[in-house]
């Protein structure tokens, strides 16, 4: 965003405004000017910029993802997100056979969960790893969440299957080593259902955001995040969940924010603390990998909770949740840029 002064003796005041807002502002145009890099100011800073009388015009050089960032007071979110009384999504890496997905999902049901998740396509490290059972595993996992109840979310592929995938459950997920493929984003637009996006594995939070419009431009009706972790330097954790991006999503963006602590932590003990954490942050939900028998499962076993431990987890999320502000409120800016009384990043 180019910020146009009436008068360049304001710059300093604005710009020192601006980075207590953890903006970057550069001068330009001899001090009548200061740019932003950042493609998202959110609308707040937009107003009170535009109020302030040592501004005569904002001009937008980067365009931000329009369509996904909010451009006004948070609203209700899209009753497409509604998890019900349960902020969890449950269901195994892979749904291995109807049998299996339909013991996790009257599990999940008993428990008060309202999605059942499951792998139909897995794209898998190792190509002589289990890959899933494509589209059929689609159709066990729909009717499995019908017969209880519940919505049904796959990740859908670059598979020649993908339609089929899709056609079958009622949520559609693309998977962290996808999000970066835009033509993937676009083929996954186009098939107009609801979806959730997961975080590549090391996607800055813009490029994140602009997948995000790669979806919703091509036709998907609305979209959720999820954090997933991102590439670890530690070797006994599988990835480092970034729970900064929960509020930064809420903020930014008009779209909720879920967090999958099964694949960040990569082993069963460490899900719920992190599941606890990201409701604690405001995540919308969660997504929890459980298989009723989890050293068999076929694959991601080490992560897996066993019934017993999806139990725990979704009694303390429940209680966590209850314990919580209905909407935990972020941190109001301030109306007049230079007030400074309640900055950011404080005095
Ligand atoms: C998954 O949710 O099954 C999965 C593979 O997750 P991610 O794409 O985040 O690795
Ligand atoms: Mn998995």
């Amino acid at each position: 965003m180019l910020i146009t002064l009436t008068d360049s003796g304001e710059a300093p005041r604005l710009r020192a405004w601006l980075v207590r807002q953890g903006f970057e502002a550069r001068s330009v145009q001899r001090g009548m000017g200061l740019l932003l890099a950042d493609p998202w100011v959110p609308w707040e800073v937009r107003d009170a910029l535009a109020a302030d009388p040592a501004v005569a015009c904002l001009d937008e050089v980067s365009e931000g993802p329009r369509r996904v960032l909010r451009q006004g007071p948070p609203a209700p979110p899209d009753p497409t997100w509604e998890l019900g009384p349960v902020p969890v999504i449950a269901g195994p890496c892979a749904v291995e056979d109807p049998g299996a997905i339909r013991e996790v999902a009257a599990f999940a049901a008993s428990l008060g969960i309202g999605w059942l998740r499951g792998g139909t396509d897995k794209t898998r490290t190792r190509v002589d790893a289990f890959q899933g059972h494509g589209a059929r595993a689609a159709t066990w996992l729909h009717e499995a969440a019908r017969a209880h109840g519940l919505r049904s979310i796959t990740e859908v592929t670059d598979s020649p299957e993908a339609e089929a995938i899709a056609e079958a459950v009622d949520v559609v997920m693309v998977g962290a080593r996808h999000m970066h493929a835009s033509r993937h984003l676009q083929r996954i637009g186009r098939l107009g259902k609801p979806v959730v996006l997961k975080r590549g594995l090391a996607a800055s939070p813009e490029e994140w955001l602009r997948a995000a419009e790669y979806l919703l431009d091509a036709g998907a009706p609305t979209v959720a995040f999820c954090e997933r972790g991102s590439r670890a330097a530690h070797p006994l954790k599988r990835f480092t969940l970034d729970l900064g991006a929960v509020p930064f999503i809420r903020e930014v963006s008009a779209f909720p924010v879920l967090v999958d602590p099964s694949h960040a932590a990569g082993y069963g003990p460490y899900v719920a603390p992190l599941a606890r954490a990201a409701i604690a942050a405001g995540a919308h939900g969660v997504i929890v990998e459980c298989h009723p028998d989890p050293a068999r499962a076929r694959s991601d076993a080490l992560q897996a909770l066993d019934f017993e431990a999806l139990g725990r987890l979704v009694e303390e999320v429940v209680r966590l949740r209850a314990a919580l502000t209905p909407e935990i409120p972020l941190a109001p800016r301030p109306l007049r840029p230079g007030s400074g009384a309640t900055d950011k990043a404080g005095a």
